[in-house]
């Protein structure tokens, strides 16, 4: 499901649930976002299973407030299904998994945890192709659930602002009304990161986000992350060694950034980027070959 999906889910599903421990909306009740103990992610001894085959086998994994934390590591070693876990597509066998230090996503819904401020990418753009750059944009912004006709709404002045902001961010200002399925295929991915940013997530997971992009349009990604470090927390999951360069090299704490090595599902080695490169394990399962 993406982002997208995701909102318009939230706009047009309203029922009331009846399972225990929901509210009338239907989220599960938790608690609210609390980011002043530092902590943005907190997966402890995640354990997922498929048919007896440990796609995460006791992963810990902490990020920081603000952090931006860049994830590498060979296919298959459970980097998808780690976000997978975190906005409740996957349910682990074992482990807890909470945003901030109040919220626990194991106990709540996939719909609930996107509203509660974590946004993904998925590595396909998923941007309506039929609809202009701005009704893209226009269509993510949070809206009232409950307003079946939020899709009709009129934009107030603060909204039509942060559209326009949004279009000068991701690089789309000549591009507004343009129809999405004609923009390249780097533009379309950075239309479907400004319509995650609408709905101003907290935590944002991105799988392998310059995936088919080219050179400049991966330079001008990395620079977007790192404008949005501080202010929100980043993970990013790529194999393009020169875009983790470049985040983990630049920004405000540029010689402690850290990457992580996921393999066979649990973390092999952490550390700054030169660290990371100069472990013999990691040379041998992943930057080696
Ligand atoms: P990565 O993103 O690091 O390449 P994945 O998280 O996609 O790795 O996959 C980790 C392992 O789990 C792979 O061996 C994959 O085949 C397996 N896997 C992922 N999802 C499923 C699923 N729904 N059913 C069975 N196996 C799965
Ligand atoms: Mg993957």
């Amino acid at each position: 499901m993406n982002a997208l999906n995701t909102t318009a889910e939230a706009l047009l599903d309203d029922r009331p649930s009846g399972s225990d421990g929901a509210d009338q909306m239907g989220h599960l009740v938790t608690g609210e976002l609390d980011l002043s103990h530092g902590v943005a992610l907190y997966l402890d001894d995640i354990t997922v299973s498929f048919d007896g085959f440990r796609a995460l086998n006791k992963l810990n994994l902490t990020i920081d407030a603000g952090e931006l934390r860049c994830i590498i590591g060979p296919n298959g070693a459970g980097k998808t299904t780690m976000m997978d876990v975190i906005t409740g597509k996957t349910r682990p066998d074992e482990g807890s998994a909470y945003f901030g230090s109040t919220i626990d996503l194991l106990s709540m819904r996939e719909n609930a945890i996107a509203q509660s401020g974590i946004g993904r990418k998925f590595q396909k753009p998923t941007v309506f192709e039929h609809l202009t750059v701005f009704e893209n944009l226009e269509l993510s912004l949070k809206a009232d659930r409950r307003a079946r006709s939020a899709v009709f709404f009129r934009l107030s002045s603060e909204q039509l602002d942060r559209i326009a902001e949004m279009l000068t961010l991701i690089h789309l200002h000549s591009q507004a009304q343009r129809t999405a399925g004609l923009l390249s295929h780097g533009q379309k991915q950075w239309l479907e990161i400004g319509m995650l940013l609408m709905q101003d997530p907290k935590l944002l997971l991105l799988d392998e986000p310059v995936a088919g992009m080219t050179d400049e349009e991966t330079e001008r990604t990395a620079e977007l992350f790192l404008s949005l470090e501080g202010a929100h927390s980043l993970v990013v999951v790529e194999h393009d060694m020169k875009f983790i360069g470049e985040l983990t090299t630049n920004g405000p704490n540029a010689a402690k950034k850290k990457v992580t090595v996921l393999h066979e599902g649990s973390v092999l080695a952490e550390g700054t980027l030169a660290d990371v490169q100069a472990n013999d394990k990691v040379v041998e399962v992943y930057l080696g070959r």
